[in-house]
């Protein structure tokens, strides 16, 4: 459930009209809800009740400060997967105790400054990271709190693009080598071995793959104990999925997935960290963007819309379906029109969806792309030349740009030119 109703026929963002933010900030702009993101988080933190726990916010999926001082307010984590990210969650106020750095490539630079600055753990990718943490923390005479990634080779039924469970992914120690990879960890003077960290990829929709994952997990827990390693805490990732449309069958919930980690993991007494990113931000955010052109082609029209994929890429890069509905309902009963919904960008692959059945748009009306609120505003680019859009957040009846539109002068002056030209 999000919080972007329609009143009136009018779409509102909690109690702001979408259209009063579009007039105000200009299209096309990324839009979140507060209640929203508030809801989702709550959902998990709820399901995880009666267990230890910390959900931390996979800020990969939505990282502008606001929302992460929303979530953080409310009493969530962070999972970071960079220095970047590292130095935001901070900036947003965020603890460091309550920040677990996750990602299979950290840098000697990375490390320290998540040690310099306090970190919650490092989810441990490889044995050669491994190395490169304990003489970081050696160096800096601290000692630094680890899980290790194992890869559990289950298929996550998800896009190949995001999923990380399978042996031949990039991710984690493959489960099979575990027990020689913590015995190595536990002789490093720089480390301390306090669980396992796990994640199977993105947008599942079934819990199985999670359930099988995780069954493994507890087994690995008892073996790891045995052999005297000190298991306290288990990462289990992120990845549950959203409803991307209003058709299809739902994923499961976040309590049925709560139900699952107590099923399959209650009986251990660990603490449990989770790392959902889309589930939390998805449905609490919105593209808006506006009709340039209606375009009669041969045998189809085209809506030609101000937004493009430099700034929502999830449908050309991962095939991805966005509902996309107009911020003005049009009058009840009225014929629907059959478009093909591109951006003005110089590809192809700049369509939005094909074939979508709407109600007749002409140019200058808003249209919403629903479910934008993750890996939207955080993987655009400025492709064409085309200057990042803002991000604007609701809060009841207030909303604040979060992030500006840089003017053309900030986006071309970023370069410099070489003396010899
Ligand atoms: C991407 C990622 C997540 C978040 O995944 P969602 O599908 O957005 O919930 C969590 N943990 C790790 C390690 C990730 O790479």
């Amino acid at each position: 459930m999000d919080h972007f109703l329609y009143r009136d026929g009018a779409l509102f963002a909690e109690d702001v009209p979408v259209a009063d933010i579009a007039a105000a900030v200009g299209t096309p702009f990324y839009v979140y809800s507060s209640a929203t993101l508030l809801r989702h988080f709550r959902l998990f933190d709820e399901a995880l009740e009666g267990m230890d726990h910390l959900v931390c916010f996979a800020m990969k999926a939505a990282s502008n400060q606001a929302i992460l001082k929303t979530l953080a307010q409310a009493g969530a984590g962070m999972d970071v997967v960079s220095q970047g990210e590292y130095l935001r969650a901070k900036a947003a106020g965020v603890p460091g105790d309550k920040i677990v750095f996750s990602g299979v490539g950290k840098t000697h630079e990375e490390i320290r400054t998540a040690l310099s600055g306090g970190i919650r753990q490092f989810n441990v990718e490889s044995e050669p990271e491994m190395a490169a943490i304990s003489e970081v923390a050696t160096d800096l005479g601290v000692v630094a709190p680890i899980t290790i990634r194992v890869n559990p080779d289950v298929d996550a039924k998800t896009h190949a693009k995001i999923a990380t469970g399978k042996s031949e992914n990039k991710f984690g120690i493959p489960i099979s080598r575990a027990r020689e990879v913590y015995a190595h960890a536990a002789a490093l003077p720089g480390l301390e071995v306090i669980g396992i960290d796990v994640h199977i990829g993105s947008q599942l929709t079934e819990l199985e793959p999670f359930e099988k994952a995780y069954l493994k997990v507890a087994e690995l827990t008892e073996v790891l104990r045995e052999d005297g390693h000190n298991i306290r805490r288990l990462d289990l990732g992120g990845g549950l999925g959203i409803p991307y449309t209003r058709s299809n069958d739902a994923p499961p919930l976040p309590v049925e997935y709560g139900a699952l980690i107590k099923k399959t993991l209650g009986h251990l007494g660990c603490e449990i960290e989770i790392e959902p990113g889309r589930l939390i931000a998805g449905n609490a955010g919105l593209m808006i963007s506006k009709v340039i052109y209606v375009k009669s082609g041969e045998d189809r029209e085209f809506l030609i819309v101000d937004g493009a994929m430099n700034d929502l890429i999830r449908p050309a890069m991962y095939e991805a379906h966005h509902d996309i509905d107009p911020v003005i309902e049009a009058t009840p009963g009225i014929e629907k029109s059959t478009y093909d919904i591109v951006g003005p960008v110089c590809e192809t692959g700049d369509t939005f969806a094909k074939g979508r059945s709407m109600a007749p748009l002409k140019a200058g009306d808003l249209i919403a792309f629903r479910s934008a609120g993750a890996y939207g505003a955080v993987m655009a680019s400025e492709y064409n030349s085309r200057p990042l859009i803002p991000e604007v957040l609701v809060h009841g009846d207030q909303f604040a740009v979060i992030r500006s539109r840089p003017t053309f002068e900030e986006m071309i002056n970023r370069d410099t030119i070489p003396e010899w030209l």
